[in-house]
């Protein structure tokens, strides 16, 4: 089982469990999984990952990619704003707390985890495959659910 950190059309984060990376490809292409707050089947894997490779450095406070799915995340004005808020409060502290490795994001993550980088959050870009290939390794990444469009 390989579990997936989710991201509805509507920002709303949550975890899904699929038998295997394809049985995700077919599901989510199928419209077989759907947003357990507004019911989307508009879901993906986020592509910008945070990640905090070891444990060993507590001063670092650790990115929190639940963040989202722990708020409330109903589809009214108030709620909706405070997520809003919360996710870009998230981006704020990875962007401030971990290194930003832009593509090298999986190449890095790579390093760190294998001992040949040193060990720091990192955060950055990676393609849907790569995301895959590093969980499938056991790699610790996190999507981190894009940054909301301002409305007015
Ligand atoms: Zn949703």
């Amino acid at each position: 089982m390989i579990r997936y950190n989710l991201v509805c059309e509507a920002a709303h984060g949550f975890e899904c469990w699929f038998p295997s990376s394809d049985s995700y490809e077919t599901q989510v292409g199928r419209g077989l999984v759907t947003c357990p707050t507004c019911g989307t089947v508009a879901v993906s894997k986020a592509v910008m990952a945070p990640m905090v490779a070891r444990t060993d450095r507590p001063s670092v406070p650790a990115p929190s990619p639940q963040l989202p799915a722990e708020a409330p995340v109903r589809m009214i004005s108030e709620p909706e704003r405070k997520v809003r808020e919360a996710i870009k409060a998230l981006h704020a502290h990875v962007t401030a707390t971990s290194e930003h490795v832009g593509e090298r994001f999986a190449e890095e993550a790579r390093k760190i985890h294998y001992g040949e980088a040193e060990g720091r959050s990192i955060h950055g870009r990676a393609s849907l495959d790569e995301a895959r290939a590093l969980v499938e390794e056991g790699i610790d990444v996190a999507p981190l659910p894009p940054l909301p469009v301002d409305r007015n």
